[in-house]
């Protein structure tokens, strides 16, 4: 397959050009069927660092103002729980959770997410939607470095606001596979 007269984007500039495939793979040498992509922009896949797929399905929080901050957040979000669309969508099977929260991000043009809680089985099913990052433990999450589960909510803020004072930015940054 050929994608012709794209726009590709590429990590220090866009260009117009042809990109090939071949086995979902790109390619050298151009070949198979061609698509006319003129007035498209082609770009790699992005990378969500911080997704928990199998809540993608959970419908949104209702609610008018921004949040002051993320505990603010997380305290509604907790009795929205009892909510009865949230009881549905998560009565649903994980896997297929797992799928829809790796179907709705590969739409979103994310092709490798983060996922912030353990993996699941689906994640390494062969045709699972996107890739699952799998080498950095908890180190993805803002702060938390390498520690693995905090065991309570104050733990986790304990633990964040000591990572913000001894951190530099650099340690936020994460790696691509
Ligand atoms: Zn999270």
């Amino acid at each position: 397959m050929i994608l012709e007269n794209a726009r590709l984007v590429e990590h220090d500039r866009v260009r117009r050009g042809s990109l090939a495939f071949e086995s979902g793979l790109v390619a050298a040498a151009p070949s198979g069927f061609t698509i006319d992509l003129r007035d498209h922009f082609v770009f790699p896949g992005l990378i969500n660092a911080h997704d928990h797929l199998q809540l993608n399905s959970v419908p949104p929080l209702p609610h008018d103002a921004p949040f002051a901050n993320s505990y603010e957040w997380i305290d509604a979000f907790e009795s929205y729980r009892a909510d009865a669309r949230v009881a549905a969508a998560v009565a649903v099977p994980s896997a297929t959770r797992h799928w829809q929260g790796g179907l709705k991000n590969l739409f979103s043009g994310a092709t490798t997410v983060a996922h912030h809680d353990p993996l699941h089985d689906t994640h390494g099913d062969v045709d699972f939607p996107v890739d699952v990052v799998r080498e950095f433990g908890w180190s993805h999450s803002l702060g938390l470095g390498s520690v693995p589960k905090a065991s309570s909510r104050a733990n986790a803020r304990d633990l964040l606001s000591d990572s913000l004072k001894s951190r530099s930015l650099a340690s936020l940054v994460m790696t691509p596979r």
